[in-house]
């Protein structure tokens, strides 16, 4: 990670950061994206994660937007998949990353609001949106196509 955005974070993240490289022996990327300045829920900039190909990457904003729970939630992300192998929902099917991702974040996101209480207006936006614009991209036939699939371990 760069120093400049290290020492913005609090001792959480850093920990976890600090964890999750040390196991997977990978120091995490941090990439700023001007296109990520106007997203997110309330418009002021939001994160993503690719995790794979290796280094895992967190793109951030550049319009100055930082959030320690929105770190630590795309570390969480990058944990999850790489450090603790947690299966995918991997299908043909429109949708399937997109579900994924929502059944990861009933798993992330308890955490994240416990931790960082202030992420609730996030995620309370975002699950509105969710509810409007991905519930009726998944079609009801395509669900029993899904299967589970273990992501292989990265871990040497
Ligand atoms: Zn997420």
């Amino acid at each position: 990670m760069k120093t400049d955005y290290l020492n913005r974070c609090d001792g959480d993240v850093r920990a976890l950061l600090q964890n999750v490289e040390q196991k997977l022996n990978v120091l995490i990327e941090f990439v700023g994206d001007d296109r990520l300045n106007t997203c997110g829920p309330t418009g002021h900039g939001m994160l993503k994660t690719r995790v794979e190909p290796l280094p895992p990457r967190i793109y951030f904003p550049t319009n100055g937007y930082f959030s320690n729970g929105a770190i630590w939630h795309e570390l969480s992300h990058i944990r999850r998949a790489l450090v603790d192998s947690v299966p995918f929902i991997t299908c043909a099917a429109r949708g399937a990353e997109e579900l994924d991702n929502a059944v990861e974040h009933l798993f992330i996101v308890p955490g994240e609001i416990l931790k960082y209480p202030e992420r609730v207006l996030h995620w309370d936006l975002t699950v509105q949106k969710l509810w409007t614009e991905m519930i009726p991209f998944v079609s009801v036939n395509e669900l029993p196509a899904m299967d589970l699939c273990s992501r292989p371990c990265k871990i040497p």
